[in-house]
């Protein structure tokens, strides 16, 4: 029992136990597997929207080139430059101001005094495209960086050349304005003095914080310098760098740079005709005409997705330019997840909004409870099962136990009549008893004994037979009185040489009932002979027959005694197969404990029952009670 227990509690109980504390810790996991599912699924949505924005800008870059390659023709770059402004314009509409500048960075078109437009962007990007003076541009880094512009670079422009740009432009500067532009000019040409091929002559700027907070990180949120640590969710990827104009271009025929003037993002596209080509083409975008460009683009979401979603186009202060719902509002700083669209359009960012945010938590707890649910029911289950089958262990143990008890009570049961019937008859055989009431004494002895031990044979064959459904009933028209005041007769002798005082009262009319009489005999006689073995010093038996009307009309055959009673708590119990209330070591009372499990079998098997009550003024009052016209 102690090894079945045991491997039943290291295969199945504990295995049970950790899987089950197992899963109840995943539980607490589900809203965060959720939401990172969610979050995977929106970040490849608002990836694949970045670059879609990227494959559009690259797209216009491409259409620029080809409308100033159309506008060039086989004319000389020189003569191409004249009004160069107006024609892109007309060929290219995303242009806002085109421009032409030559090597020793004069700007050939547009002429500050054309347009306004033009004004500005003279103003703004005259000494930036002159080469006297760098600025903090975002450009692709494969066209900037590592590129030396110190071997084609001309000389910084003499002083008189600036104070011609000055003038022309309107650019005149304070002295202070003066001296940090000299101090640029003096570090820049200590760069270039230095200048090997290691040395990247762009400054770059430290990275910016984003101009929005994604509520999840990016799934692929690594530091390439340390893959240990993760990348900080807030700083932006995008990182300006303090160039000039010659430097950015180095070696490359074409490019994009972005920059912010007066905190407002400008594009600008540029290319040249060859590496040595002396005029460099370009064209200042018009935001706005790019932005209703992307608008289609961004409106366009997965069908399956676009109830639960709301993609947006922010621009570098968070505003929405571009969403997917028209209408929708959020918290436009705080998306979902997001993507930055690159160098180009620095700090916009593609955004993901969940249209119902709560709809996760309310999954999550959804998918949480009726996990808790399963749980519960399988941990129960195994619970109750475990409960099951050490109660039917602690059964099969008790059973093994009062089998073999029932043996040893058997055999001894057999041995003490079968010692006596030996002692007896081997005095009368032998003649050594003389004396006739003597002998007949002796007789006596052994008839008692004999029967002692044909009781107790019968009463272990029937219970075999009744255990393999092989008990055969004679049922027939019978008289409990008849059946009762027989028994009674014979067994009378028995009781009265042990000193008892047998008290029989029976009705003077018969009681009949539909029964077998020998198992009805054999009834009575198991329930005499307890009433004989259990009592004490007081030796008082008494059978009652009586009918009874309520509630149906049955007979009652009564067997009562004055002797130990049955134990409290035992009541029911000593009608179970083995068991027995009074052990034979503590009380020397001998028995199989059959005698009441046959008695009550039998009465069933008749639509009667046996019953136990304790008797007032002490003892046991077991009755035998059928139902005057039931049958089986
Ligand atoms: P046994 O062979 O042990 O007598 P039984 O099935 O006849 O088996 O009885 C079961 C148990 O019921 C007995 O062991 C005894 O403890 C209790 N019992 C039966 N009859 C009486 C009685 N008349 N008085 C007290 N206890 C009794």
């Amino acid at each position: 029992m102690k090894k079945v227990a045991l491997v039943y509690i290291v295969a199945v109980f504990v295995p049970s136990l950790v899987l089950a504390w197992l899963a109840v810790r995943s539980l607490r996991d589900q809203q965060l597997v959720l939401e990172r599912q969610q979050s995977l699924l929106c970040q490849a949505v608002a990836d694949a929207k970045a670059r879609e924005v990227q494959e559009a800008l690259a797209e216009h870059e491409r259409t620029f080139k080809m409308s100033v390659n159309s506008l060039l023709g086989k004319r000389n770059p020189l003569d191409a430059a004249r009004a160069f402004d107006e024609r892109l314009r007309k060929v290219w509409p995303l242009a806002e101001v085109g421009f032409a500048v030559d090597l020793k960075g004069e700007i050939l078109s547009p002429s500050p005094y054309s347009r306004p437009e033009a004004k500005k962007f003279c103003a703004d990007y005259g000494r930036f495209l002159g080469n006297l003076e760098s600025a903090e541009v975002y450009s692709n880094p494969k066209q900037a960086l590592g590129n030396v512009a110190t071997v084609n670079a001309p000389p910084p422009p003499p002083q008189e050349q600036q104070a011609e740009f000055d003038r022309r432009y309107g650019l005149s500067k304070t002295p202070q304005a003066r001296s940090v532009v000299a101090q640029q000019q003096q570090l820049q040409s200590q760069q270039r003095q230095q200048g090997s091929s290691s040395q990247n002559p762009l400054v770059s700027k430290t990275p910016q914080p984003r101009s929005v907070i994604p509520l999840q990180p990016p799934p692929q949120a690594v530091n390439f310098q340390n893959p240990l640590v993760p990348e900080d969710n807030q700083a932006s990827k995008v990182a300006a760098a303090e160039a000039e104009f010659r430097q950015l271009m180095g070696e490359d025929t074409e490019g994009t740079l972005a920059r912010f003037v007066d905190n407002k993002l400008n594009v600008l596209f540029w290319c040249r005709p060859a590496r040595d080509a002396p005029v460099v083409f370009g064209a200042q975008l018009a935001l706005s005409r790019l932005v209703a460009g992307l608008r289609t683009l961004v409106a366009q979401v997965e069908p399956a997705l676009a109830g639960e979603i709301c993609v947006a186009l922010l621009d570098d202060t968070a505003r929405p330019v571009a969403v997917s719902r028209p209408g929708f509002g959020a918290s436009w700083k705080r998306p979902f997840v997001a993507t930055e669209i690159g160098e180009t359009l620095p700090h916009w960012e593609v955004a993901v909004y969940l249209v119902d945010p709560a709809k996760l938590t309310r999954s999550a707890q959804a998918l949480r409870l009726t996990l808790g649910l399963v749980i519960g029911v399988l941990v129960l289950a195994i619970g109750v099962g475990s409960w099951l089958i050490v109660a039917d262990l602690n059964r099969q143990l008790t059973l093994a136990r009062q089998k073999t008890d029932f043996v040893s009570n058997v055999s001894h049961e057999l041995k003490t009549p079968l010692t006596s019937i030996r002692m007896f008859s081997e005095l009368l055989a032998e003649g050594r008893v003389a004396d006739p009431p003597k002998q007949r004494s002796y007789l006596g002895i052994i008839t008692a004994e004999t029967a002692r031990l044909t009781r107790l044979i019968n009463n272990v064959l029937d219970f075999a037979r009744l255990e393999r459904g092989e008990k055969n009933y004679q049922f027939q028209k019978c008289d409990v009185v008849s059946v009762a005041g027989e028994t009674a007769a014979s067994y009378r002798p028995h009781l009265e040489a042990s000193g008892f005082q047998f008290e029989c009262e029976l009705p003077e009319t018969p009681i009949l009932v539909n029964g077998d009489p020998d198992a009805l005999a054999q009834v009575v006689v198991n329930l005499l002979s307890n009433a004989e073995k259990y009592s004490d010093r007081r030796k008082e038996i008494a059978l009652r027959v009586r009918p009874q009307t309520r509630p149906l009309p049955y007979v009652e055959v009564q067997v009562l005694d004055r002797g130990l009673g049955v134990p409290k708590g035992c009541e029911q119990k000593i009608f179970e197969q083995f068991y027995r209330a009074h052990d034979s070591l503590s009380s020397g009372i001998q028995g199989s404990g059959l005698g009441l499990t046959l008695a009550r079998q039998i009465a069933r098997a008749h639509g009667g029952e046996v019953v136990y009550e304790p008797r007032a003024g002490g003892g046991s009052c077991f009755s035998l009670r059928l139902p005057l016209r039931a049958g089986p």
